[in-house]
């Protein structure tokens, strides 16, 4: 079990900065999501905690000890791979109990691990079997039973289920989590899918361009969005955002979109210049008796709700409405923006105001 605290840490390849200053810290027993676009940093982060890159400049603590410029092999973490790095002329017994036995343990004591293991992962009726046969879901079991038997400090899973078909990763990622449930281990996990953060991490670090955009549950970073990022790269359809120009008091409880206020939660800072307001589809409502009106561009039925893209004088606005609300193309309506739920940005650095 371990916390790991990143001060400061910078990756340089070259010419290239990968990892620009983050900081952030996974405490004992947390599924710690890494999450970002394509090349923004986080297998470099991720391999940065192993000890399988090491710093440019920066800490990374473990329980409390610098091990920045320590080798992997004395870190006591666990890689687990995508592509399910398995000793194929091995079978399932020999594939898990390998970490044990290059470590010279007991062969009765290896024997015993291999059963507890086996009996968590739920494999112990193929523990003799080779695993070239396995099935996909079998091979990641296995893999990250070799993980799981050594007992490391943390375990480090880079996108592990990226390799799986949409319907077993779904599943995967349920038993991944429940099988952390279990164990408590300190886990870091990177992934480029927003749902798969949001569904399985207690902690997600938003990074882009190396930098870390956010860090915080996934509740915190979809109702509070610290950038304009975060706020497009969190939630399917994305946040919407609406552009204008305005000026707004700290203390203020309102901006005024055009001719109509908007009432927002109260600021503790003042914003000015070309500001966005950013409301999530599910916070629109469709209704008749709004100043503030759209035309309705489009609508796409997904069962219980239907979206329902409008334009308006700040932009295209997609509401989320009951499936069974009727809207017709073409129709003028008033939206109505949950207060509570609104962010404001300034449209220039991207930040939002608090
Ligand atoms: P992906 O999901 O595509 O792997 P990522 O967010 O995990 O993306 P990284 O793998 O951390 O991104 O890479 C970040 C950037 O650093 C990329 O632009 C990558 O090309 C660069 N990079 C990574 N490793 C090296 C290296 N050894 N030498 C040079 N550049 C590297």
């Amino acid at each position: 079990m371990a916390e790991i605290v990143i001060r400061n840490l910078r990756k340089e390849f070259g010419a290239f900065t990968a990892v620009r200053g983050s900081s952030f810290t996974i405490r004992d027993g947390e599924f710690f999501m890494l999450l970002g676009p394509s090349g923004c940093g986080k297998t470099t982060t991720l391999r940065m905690i192993a000890g399988l890159e090491l710093p440019t400049s920066g800490e990374i603590l473990i329980d409390g000890e610098d091990v920045s410029q320590k080798p992997a092999s004395q870190r006591d973490i666990a890689m687990v791979f995508q592509m399910f790095a398995l000793y194929p002329h091995m079978n399932v017994r020999k594939n898990i109990s390998y970490p044990l036995v290059s470590q010279g343990m007991p062969k009765a004591q290896v024997q015993a691990k291999v059963a507890e293991v086996a009996r968590i992962l739920g494999i112990a009726d193929i523990l003799d079997k080779p695993v070239g046969g396995l099935s996909g879901g079998d091979r990641q079991r296995v893999a990250l039973g070799r993980a799981i038997v050594r007992n490391p400090k943390a375990f480090m899973m880079d996108e592990p289920l990226g390799a799986l078909d949409a319907e077993f990763r779904e599943h995967m990622s349920e038993e991944l989590r429940a099988l952390h449930d279990r164990m408590k281990a300190t886990t870091v996990y990177v992934t480029h899918d927003q749902l798969e953060a949001m569904q399985m991490g207690d902690k997600i670090v938003v990074m882009n361009h190396g930098v870390v955009e956010q860090f915080g549950t996934p509740q915190d970073i979809y109702d509070h969005p610290a950038t304009l990022f975060v706020a497009d790269f969190i939630g399917s359809p994305s946040m919407n955002f609406l552009r204008f120009e305005g000026v707004a008091a700290a203390g203020a409880t309102s901006v005024q979109l055009g001719e109509v206020p908007m009432s927002l939660p109260e600021l503790q800072e003042p914003a000015a210049g070309k500001l966005v307001l950013g409301v999530r589809p599910e916070h629109v409502g469709l209704t008749d008796n709004s100043p503030y009106r759209g035309r309705v561009e489009a609508t796409e039925y997904l069962g219980t709700t239907q979206i329902v893209t409008l334009s308006t004088p700040n932009g295209v606005v997609k509401a989320r409405a009951p499936a069974t609300q009727s809207v017709k193309l073409g129709e003028a309506v008033g939206l109505t923006l949950n207060p509570r739920t609104l962010s404001l940005f300034d449209a220039t650095t991207g930040r939002a105001f608090r």
